[in-house]
Order: structure tokens, then C-alpha cells, then sequence
């Protein structure tokens, strides 16, 4: 497994493959849910890249930038068992140099939901992850439904700027009680990282009540928030029922494949979880 941390490496070691490339992007302290997008790109790619960069530009001045975890020989040794061809360790020197100033934003896409409290939040994701997509031009890339408005906004995305990668959505990987994993459940003591099942409880309660026939945004909502309401170590930010495509919010009837989100503070933690009613994941 080649471990890459220049950008003129990355480009000379690209540009020497000729064979399918895999490509998926993590900020590291790597997990089973990242393992399962390592796995999926394994099984369909002759070449595999995973990329490890902790993005300062996706980080708002008061959130966890350098606080987020990292391990980094960890994660070279899991992702050397996996199979990987080439890991990109960049410095955030590397992609931001001084004078650096170019960036993308979707007009829509990045000021809803996750954008709309965290400014500049998707800027910073889509220039990353197009400048990422330039240095290692993949075949596939591969992202998790975990974070759905980011797979949503960076489907777009690539149509928008035409680039030439099929984007792949992979299932949430969860705890046994349901918890989905995240590199930032780190900051759950035990007895949040308990209760902090009740994200995924309230999502599975509005799917079976979706699946029953219930097509109301409005109540597949409130029982969420009811269900969320009822553990105190949660502190719900927004309940969203929204289109799967344009992430404009449902007032009405629920008629066409919609994204179920929610953003919870636990403790020390901001959670982020969904579902998607009307559609399967693959
Ligand atoms: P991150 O390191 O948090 O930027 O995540 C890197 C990639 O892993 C993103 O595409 C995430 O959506 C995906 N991912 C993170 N957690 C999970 C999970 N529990 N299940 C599946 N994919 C995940």
C-alpha cells in the first residue's frame, strides 16, 4: 500500500494507472462504516484510493477542527488489510496553499438542512472533494447515505461540472442499538452513546408509521420530535422531511422519495441521522 502526502506524488502515481480506480474520501479515524465503502470500492475497482484529509475548510471557527479525532497509523494499518492500493495523507498546506482561492458552491443544495447551520459547510465540502476528484480521477467514488445531503449535493455536482465518475451511495453502517457510526461518537461518554440509540429509534418509528400508509410530513415529524422529546440527553436541532433530490422541505402529502433527517446534540456530540422513505439504497 503506497502512502501518498504530495500532490505532485498523487499526480505521477495517477497517472501511470490505467485501470479502474476507486476512490473514497474520509477525514480518517476510520471506522466500520468507512471500512464498508473501502470494501464495496475493493470489490468493484481494480485500484483503490482512500484519502484522508481533515478539511479545515468544511469546519465553521467554532466547531471541532482541532479537536477532531484523528489516528492516523490506525487507520494505515485497517485500510492496509483492506486491500487498499494507495492512501492520500495531504497536508491542508498541500491543497491550501497561501494565495489559494477558488471554491464551489451549489446555490441551493448547500444552504439547506446541514448548510443552514453550518455555514460555509458545503462550500468547503465540494471544492475538497472536486479538487480530490481532479488529482486521483476515479471511475467510482464512493460515499456513505450517512451523510445523505452531502451524497445528494455532490450527485449534483458532479452532473454540474461533468465530471466523469459514477457516484456511489452505501448504507448506514450502525452500532448493534442501532447508533450509526461515526468518528465523532468519540465524544459520547457510555451512557450517551447508549441513548443516543433514540436518533435512529425515531426514525424507525416514522418508516414502520410511513410504511403503514401514514403520507402526512407534518405528523411523521412530530413523531419524531415526540420521540426525541421523551430522552433528555437529546437536544434535537431540526426534524426535516424533504424532497430526496432538491432537499426542499414536505409541507403537504409525502408523494415521491423523500430524505428523513435530524440533527440531535448528545453530550458532547452533534449527531446527524437519516432515512429514506419511497427508495431503496444501493
Ligand atoms: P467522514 O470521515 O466522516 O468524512 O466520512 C467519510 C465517508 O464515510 C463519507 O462518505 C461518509 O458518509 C461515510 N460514512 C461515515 N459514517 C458512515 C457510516 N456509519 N456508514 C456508512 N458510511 C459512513
Amino acid at each position: 500500500m503506497k502512502v501518498i502526502t504530495t500532490i505532485s506524488e498523487m499526480l505521477s502515481t495517477r497517472s501511470d494507472v490505467a485501470d479502474s480506480i476507486g476512490l473514497v474520501p474520509t477525514m480518517g479515524y476510520l471506522h466500520e462504516g468507512h471500512l464498508s465503502l473501502v470494501r464495496r470500492a475493493r470489490s468493484e475497482n481494480k485500484i483503490v484510493i482512500v484519502t484522508i484529509f481533515v478539511n479545515p475548510s468544511q469546519f465553521g471557527p467554532e466547531e471541532d477542527l482541532d479537536s477532531y479525532p484523528r489516528d492516523l497509523s490506525r487507520d494505515r494499518n485497517l485500510l492496509r488489510a483492506e486491500g487498499v492500493d494507495m492512501v492520500f495523507v495531504p497536508s491542508p498546506d498541500e491543497l491550501y496553499p497561501s494565495g489559494y482561492q477558488t471554491w464551489i458552491e451549489l446555490v441551493e443544495l448547500s444552504g439547506v438542512l446541514e448548510g443552514a447551520r453550518r455555514p460555509g459547510h458545503f462550500r468547503g465540502v465540494a471544492t475538497i472533494v472536486a479538487k480530490l476528484f481532479n488529482l486521483t480521477r476515479p471511475s467510482r467514488a464512493y460515499f456513505g447515505q450517512k451523510d445523505s445531503q452531502q451524497a445528494i449535493l455532490l450527485r449534483r455536482l458532479i452532473s454540474d461540472l461533468h465530471f466523469d465518475i459514477d457516484l456511489v451511495i452505501c448504507p448506514t453502517i450502525r452500532e448493534g442499538h442501532g447508533l450509526a457510526m461515526s468518528s465523532r461518537n468519540s465524544y459520547l461518554t457510555a451512557n450517551e452513546r447508549e441513548r443516543a440509540a433514540v436518533l435512529f429509534e425515531a426514525l424507525t418509528t416514522a418508516g414502520t408509521t410511513y410504511k403503514a400508509g401514514e403520507r402526512d410530513a407534518s405528523k411523521l415529524r412530530a413523531l419524531i420530535s415526540d420521540k426525541l422529546a421523551a430522552e433528555p440527553v437529546a437536544h434535537p436541532e431540526y426534524v426535516s422531511i424533504a424532497d430526496l433530490e432538491t432537499l426542499h422541505e414536505i409541507e403537504g402529502q409525502i408523494s415521491a422519495p423523500v430524505l428523513v433527517s435530524i440533527a440531535v446534540q448528545v453530550g458532547g456530540a452533534r449527531l446527524i441521522d437519516n432515512v429514506w422513505l419511497g427508495v431503496h439504497v444501493g
